[in-house]
This record gives structure tokens, sequence and C-alpha cells, in this order.
């Protein structure tokens, strides 16, 4: 048989497959891929076996669990002044992957083009690329990985469908600031672009700083989708459920995509979620300072080390600048490396860009980890001179 061209023929296995299965195979210290190793709270978790118990089993409504969906609706009003319509508004999904996904494939026409901030998230490109649209990839600014708004303007074209947006950042840590969504909705006023924000770190903030939703600007909010995941916030990424929120007529055309690409999300999960947001909402208010505490855990730890790194602002994630170390390894050669001789994986800064720098020479550790995990990895990191 003929097998037919791949649709992706650029795209490997993604890098934290890859890079799990690589600690695992080494037996190795896995900083890489992100999600916690740590257990989830277990009020979380008994009401999960309670919900399986209680007969939560067969498909729930395609939307999601309304009260759940309700209670987003709270959350975006108590932070954000927005009121937000359960019903017709918001969509509970299998995680924040497939809510992208579908948002991609519901708005993006062959042709259409989007415009990527590099380094981004894994899953942007090759959903841009099933859906025959055609990515435009701009390079955050060292050292901060800020935007350069000059680039954004001189990149809007009339064939531009869609910005993609990600704050707290995944891999950099940067987060947008009130001036950065301004400078957005003033270029894109006349436009027809639609702002899909990738706001699956919006709990995890430090150092007192808030977070933007698109949603907090009355200017974007017919304009906007914005993704959240419960994986993140709940230190459960395997339970795969997130959500999706936009007015209405941008819902109404995404969940036309999400019904046939999954119908619906897990039954049980979303019951066990409700219900812990109904009995134990600090954990949402204590999220912040709970991995604040484990940055400033890890950083400080890593001072006396040869890395240089800054504070990350958001996310659970922390890169490390290894040019005093080994200035000759590029960013994979160096994760080889550690993975080889010293046992801690990571994953290298290029895996998130179209076009990497030739120069980088960073590295992606992941601190969603219990202290003595932490312990282990400065006192490995400590030894690398
Ligand atoms: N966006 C970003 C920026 C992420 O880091 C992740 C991490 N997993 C996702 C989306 C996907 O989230 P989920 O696991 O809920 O699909
Ligand atoms: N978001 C996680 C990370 O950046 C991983 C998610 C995944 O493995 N697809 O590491």
């Amino acid at each position: 048989m003929h097998i037919p061209e791949p649709k992706l023929p650029q795209q490997g296995t993604t890098i934290f497959s890859v890079m799990s299965a690589l600690a695992q195979r080494l037996n190795a210290l896995n900083l890489s891929q992100g999600f916690p190793d740590f257990a989830a709270p277990p009020q979380l978790l008994e009401y999960l076996a309670k919900a399986t118990l209680d007969g939560h089993n067969q498909y729930p409504s395609g939307d999601g669990l309304l009260k759940l969906r309700e209670q987003v609706a709270q959350i975006f009003h108590h932070r954000d002044q927005v009121h937000l319509d359960p019903i017709s508004e918001i969509t509970v999904t299998a995680g924040a992957t497939i809510a992208l996904h579908s948002a991609i494939q519901a708005f993006v026409h062959a042709g259409d083009e989007v415009i990527v901030f590099d380094p981004s998230y894994d899953s942007y490109g090759p959903a841009i690329q099933l859906a025959q649209g055609v990515s435009k990839h701009i390079s955050l600014k060292s050292p901060d990985f800020h935007v350069d708004w000059q680039q954004v303007k001189d990149t809007i074209t009339s064939k531009t469908r869609m910005i993609i947006v990600n704050t707290p950042h995944n891999p950099t840590g940067a987060i947008w600031s009130k001036e950065d969504w301004q400078t957005l909705i003033e270029l894109i006023q006349d436009t027809q672009i639609i702002v899909l924000s990738d706001e699956v770190y919006e709990h995890i903030i430090f150092d007192k700083q808030r977070h933007y939703s698109a949603f907090s600007f009355e200017a974007l909010r017919n304009r906007s989708l914005v993704v959240g995941s419960f994986g993140k916030t709940f230190h459960v990424t395997g339970w795969k459920t997130g959500y999706c929120v936009g007015s209405s007529h941008l819902m109404q055309q995404f969940r036309q995509v999400y019904q046939f690409a999954c119908f619906c999300g897990v039954s049980p999960v979303q019951v066990a979620l409700s219900q812990f947001i109904e009995h134990c909402p600090e954990h949402i208010e204590n999220l912040a300072s709970f991995y604040q505490n484990k940055r400033d855990y890890f950083i400080n730890g890593l001072k006396e080390t040869s890395f240089k790194l800054k504070p990350t602002q958001g996310t659970y994630f922390q890169l490390l600048d290894y040019s005093s170390i080994r200035p000759d390894l590029s960013d994979y050669e160096m994760c080889q490396y550690l993975a080889h001789e010293y046992k801690i994986v990571t994953i290298p800064l290029s895996a998130f860009y179209k076009m990497p720098p030739q120069s980088s020479r960073l590295v992606r550790l992941c601190f969603a980890k219990k202290q003595t995990t932490l312990d282990q990895a400065i006192h490995i990191l400590e030894k690398i001179k």
C-alpha cells in the first residue's frame, strides 16, 4: 500500500514525550515535561472517587458540567469584573490542548495568517498547519522576552486572522503587562483579528503581580477566546480538563468544531473539580504563593551554581543560562550532556522555536516538584562547572 504524504512532515514526537522517556530510560531526575511530582489535594481525589461511585460515569453535557462553567464565570467575574454567560460563553473541554486546537480549526481558513510569538508552546504551529493556515513567527526579545510591537505592526496584513497570546508564558515565565495588552488593542482595533489567549497558568503569577486576561479588556471581549487548564491549577495534569471562554458568536463556532473533535470531557472529573472549587476556594487563592515559595527555594539553592538565571514571573518553569559552563554546546546537546553525564533531564529552549536563535544557551526546568526533588536537582546542578 502507498502510504499518503504526512500532514505534519516536519513534526517528530513532541519534545515533552522524548525527554520524559529519556529520563525514564536513564533513571534520571525528570525536570523536563511540566507536571507536579507531588500528590493532588486529598479532598479532590476523594471527590473523584465519590463521583465515580455516585454514578457520574456517562457522557456529560458536551459543553461541560453547568456548575463548573458557573464557577469559571465566577472566577472571571471576581478577577476581571466581566459577566460571562455560562450557557453560551463557556465550554469545559478535555484539556487546554484540544481547546486551542479546536479554536484554531474553527477560525483559521486555508491561507489565513496567524501570528505566534516564539518561543511558543509546541501545539500551536501544528494546529495552524492542519488548518492550512500560515504561521508568522515573531521572536520575543531577550533578555526578558518582551514583544517587539513594531515587528507585530509590520507583520499584520489583511490576511492576519488570529494572534496567539500566552501569558504567563511557557517556557520563559514572562507575563504580559496591561500596556502590552493596550498596545495590542490599538494595533488590531480596525482589523478582524481574533485573539486566542492561552492562559493555562493564570493562577501561577508571582511577586504580587496580577494576571491580565484578554477578558479584562472590554475592547477584546468580542474578539477573544481564552483557554484555561484545571490540570495546572489543581495539580492534576493527567486529568486533561480545561475550558474555553468566548463571546457567544465565537463560542458557537468553537463548539461546532469541538463537538466533533471530542464531543465532551470526562464526567466524574468535572464533578470532582466543581465540588473541590466549591468547598476549597482557598486552593486557587493560595496557588501563587505556593509556587512562588517553590520558585524562591529553587533559585536560592541555585545561587552558588555556575548557571545564570533570573526569577520567572509566572508558570512553574525556570530558564537556566549555561553559557559560562559549556558555550560550545547547543541547547539540545547540553540537554543530552546533562541527562547522560549528570542524570538530570531538561528541555532545550530551541524546541519552542520555528527558527531557533543559534546563540541560545538556555534550558528549561520545571519546579513543580517536591522539596526533596528540588534539593536533588540543586545538588546535581551545583556540581556542574
Ligand atoms: N498551553 C500551555 C502554554 C501549556 O504549557 C500547556 C501544558 N500542558 C497546555 C497549553 C496544555 O494544557 P492541557 O494539558 O490542559 O492540555
Ligand atoms: N505543558 C507541559 C510542558 O510544557 C507539557 C505538556 C505535554 O507534555 N504536552 O512541559
